[in-house]
């Protein structure tokens, strides 16, 4: 979305002042998110007075879910709603607002209204005027889009549609664009990315092929991929991750639960053994790679019982950090109002934080004495491959998007401390 507006001369900006045009990308996953934008968009009806030439767009899985008759009508300064479904038109309708001029425009981005790790930034027109477009070190890459599983909270599959896998030469020219223009570290986005498969006439292409092309691709140091789901791994996937260091050490790799009877009410596909077995064939292909979940509280029927089997999860897969949410009701399927009340949930979603963080400390105090590969992301701090920050003990010198070497030497809160060594 961004690139058809830089295309056109624009510039993002966070300051609302100085914009002719405000995108407010929402998501819906959530009820909590979903409120969120439309506070936000409420908030920009002053903006609109003050700046009547201004132009202001809805766009993404909220907008979907509401409507554009819905969201004017409640919001009638609003110019454009376009949905979820409709991101191949944004660029259109972008075209009808501003055509091609190149007049120095200024596009408001802040962290809500364009956030990193949306994923779905329009791909239409990834061939940026280099010039004109700086792109972030770790940059992300939409691979897929939409969701074909039938999760029974999720509200994804109605938003976004049956799973679309993008054509691999759209994939790799953008992710190549990206490196030119100064990303080091390329994130494949997609709701079940590691499904990922496109035949060509040259033949298939794997999930595992598309991560060893983007290793290869001049200027990319580093290759990371969210989220996988557990039902798509195979010996091709773990070959290329054991293999090719580029690969980070890292798997994003959502549970949800860790009871059985919960995980199969959900319809996710697979047991807590099935899950901890890929944890464990994780771990044999890369031995130092770090393993991250999300979590769901209080789905309905969620027991005391079905509960600690959550709870031992966190210890039992050794994940190093969790995002926890409590169960919010999206679709309307009988049986799926939520059976606890708000401070039962609370209390669970507490216990398990302080579950996660207990083994968050052991996993990160674990890495104390290793020498690890950092990229950086500012002259002294950056990541490893299995994605934890290291703050260093001195500037480098370096600009980020170097790759250093550091020793870890101790951990504060959630971050390594580190000897820059080369
Ligand atoms: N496709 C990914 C998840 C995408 S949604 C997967 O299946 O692994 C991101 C996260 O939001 C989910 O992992 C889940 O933990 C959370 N989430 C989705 N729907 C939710 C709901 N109705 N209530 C609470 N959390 C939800
Ligand atoms: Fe939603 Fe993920 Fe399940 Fe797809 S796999 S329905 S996106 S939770």
């Amino acid at each position: 979305m961004a690139a058809s507006f830089i295309k056109r001369g624009f510039k993002l900006t966070d300051d609302l002042k100085r914009a002719d045009a405000v995108v407010v990308n929402t998501c819906t996953v959530r009820q909590r998110a979903e409120d969120k934008a439309i506070s936000q968009i409420g908030r920009l009806r002053v903006w609109k007075k003050n700046h009547p030439e201004g132009k202001i767009f809805i766009a993404g899985c909220a907008a979907q879910k509401l409507g554009g008759k819905n969201l004017k009508h409640r919001f009638p300064f609003v110019d454009e709603v376009i949905g979820a479904k409709d991101i191949d038109k944004v660029d259109a309708v972008v075209e009808v607002y501003f055509g091609g001029s190149l007049d120095v425009h200024e596009l408001p981005v802040t962290s809500n209204q364009l956030p990193v790790n949306d994923e779905s930034l329009s791909i239409t027109d990834y061939r940026l005027p280099v010039t004109d477009y700086q792109s972030p070190i770790s940059a992300y890459v939409t691979a897929m889009r939409g969701c074909s599983l039938k999760c029974t909270y999720c509200i994804v599959p109605e938003v976004r549609g049956p799973a679309l896998y993008l054509p691999p030469e759209e994939i790799l020219a953008e992710a190549a664009a990206k490196a030119a223009a100064g990303a080091r570290e390329i994130i494949l986005l997609g709701q079940t990315v590691n499904a990922y498969a496109y035949k060509t006439p040259a033949g298939a292409i794997s999930f595992a092929d598309l991560l060893s092309r983007t290793s290869a691709i001049p200027g990319v140091s580093r290759v990371r991929f969210m989220s996988p789901h557990p039902l798509y791994f195979n010996a091709d996937f773990f070959r290329v991750f054991r293999d090719n260091p580029k690969i980070a050490r890292y798997v994003h790799l959502p549970v949800q639960s860790g009871s059985d009877r919960i995980l199969k009410a959900m319809r996710r596909g697979y047991t807590r053994a099935e899950y901890l077995d890929i944890v464990a064939k994780i771990r044999e292909a890369a031995p130092e790679a770090a393993v991250s979940t999300d979590f769901i509280v209080g789905y309905p029927g969620e027991t005391e019982a079905d509960f600690k089997e959550t709870l031992s999860l966190v210890a039992a897969s050794g994940i190093s950090f969790a995002y926890c949410f409590k169960y919010s009701q999206r679709t309307d399927a009988a049986g799926l109002a939520p059976d606890l009340g708000e401070a039962e949930m609370e209390e669970r979603l507490s216990r398990l934080l302080a579950e996660v963080k207990k083994n968050s400390s052991d996993i990160l105090n674990k890495r104390i004495g290793r020498i690890e590969e950092v990229l950086l992301e500012a002259e002294d701090s950056g990541r490893t491959s299995a994605n934890f920050i290291v703050r260093l003990d001195r500037e480098t010198g370096l600009k980020p998007g170097s790759l250093i070497r550091a020793e870890i030497t101790g951990v504060s809160k959630n971050t390594l401390k580190g000897r820059l060594i080369s």
